[in-house]
């Protein structure tokens, strides 16, 4: 029985290969897919389901969908949620059309966030913050999910398709709570294929898989085959600072929020685990270890653009030319760097915000 990794715990899997196994997914093969982004090339982007569907949309300038929820609960995000827009971008940039769903509804159901509450964050924070890390405005469709009758009569749908021990064997375990919103997600999912049946890309973290399965298993039960399965990649977690778990705001001092005050953000950096010796004559001597590194993980994952530049720091403090300290320095500023833009890039999009293309139900 494979380990059950589900949306609502924070276990970093250890073996990201034995979760492609025990999971049934894909290796990810970026050769398959056209100029790569930075997840891709390095490693970040480790698995999918039928991928192969979406490189041929890709190859073929076939019409495909890439689609990703924003619960609205609170005033922050977190890298996970960076990852997931830097593929919607990739994919939006491949030609694929973008939704981004406003999960009010779960918000409202999961942590007590009225509608009312949710639309106000999602449209002065998390829909700004979405379009400062790189999603394109103009090639996305959004709605809110308390709006789209359309989700709620297919979440109503879906759940006859589905029993209890189905639901407890892909989840872990059953409450109503998480059974009404994980059928309205699928009902999400699907939506974008109601008006015209077509292969979609739904980036998530692996701990989003259960999502995925159980559309997946609806779909392949559905005789008319009104829908195309959806096809999926995963992103490998951003470890928290200190090494342990994914990045999770339920642990704030090896956590760096989005935004983050940079002097906090700094203080974090400085104290977060790294692949340095024990002294550092030894590092000058041994050279550190990246591959254990969270400084680097940070700089490979989020920081450093440029992979000449990445290399130079691996190759430098696997030499013992680079200590501990200077390579902190040069995370906190690109974090300060990256921290100033999005700030700057919220505060813009928050004026575009009315032009958006949301779905406009009657
Ligand atoms: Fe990590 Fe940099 Fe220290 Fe190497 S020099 S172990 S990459 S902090």
């Amino acid at each position: 029985m494979p380990k059950t990794i589900d949306p609502y715990g924070a276990e970093l899997p250890e073996d990201y290969t034995k979760v492609i196994k025990d999971f049934g997914l894909e290796e990810f093969k970026v050769e398959a897919f056209p100029s790569p982004n930075r997840l891709m090339r390095r490693g970040v982007i480790f698995s999918g389901r039928d991928l192969k569907r979406i490189s041929d949309c890709i190859k073929d300038k076939k019409p495909f969908y890439v689609l990703s929820g924003i619960m609205p609960t609170n005033d922050k995000i977190h890298f996970g949620n960076k990852q997931v827009v830097e593929n919607i971008r990739y994919f939006q940039e491949q030609g694929a059309t973008a939704y981004i769903l406003i999960a009010d509804l779960e918000a409202a159901a999961a942590r007590g966030v009225t509608l009312e509450e949710g639309k106000k964050r999602a449209l002065e924070f998390h829909i700004p913050a979405y379009i400062a890390l790189g999603l394109h405005p103009e090639k996305t469709i959004f709605y809110f999910q308390s709006e789209n009758k359309d989700v709620v009569h297919m979440a109503y749908e879906f759940a006859q398709k589905i029993t209890l021990n189905e639901f407890k064997a892909i989840y872990g375990s059953a409450d109503p709570g998480r059974i009404m919103s994980a059928v309205t997600q699928v009902g999400d999912i699907l939506y974008p294929q109601l008006a015209t049946r077509m292969p979609g890309i739904i980036p998530v973290g692996i701990d989003q898989d259960p999502h995925i399965r159980l559309t997946r298993d609806i779909v392949n039960r559905t005789k008319a085959k009104k829908f195309v399965p959806p096809s999926s990649i995963y992103h490998k977690y951003t470890p928290s600072l200190n090494g342990e778990l994914k990045m999770s705001k339920s642990m704030p001092e090896s956590c760096i929020v989005l935004p983050e005050d940079i002097k906090t953000a700094t203080k974090k950096i400085k104290r977060a685990l790294t692949g340095g010796r024990e002294t550092v004559d030894i590092q000058k001597e041994k050279g550190g270890e990246p591959e254990k590194c969270m400084v680097f993980e940070l700089d490979k994952q989020h920081l450093i653009e440029d992979d000449k530049e990445l290399q130079d720091i691996y190759d430098r403090c696997k030499k013992g030319d680079l200590l501990c300290g200077e390579c902190k320095d040069i995370a906190c500023q690109k974090m300060e760097e990256f921290m100033t833009h999005l700030e700057k890039g919220i505060e813009k999009a928050r004026k575009q915000v009315d032009k958006l293309n949301f779905v406009k139900f009657s």
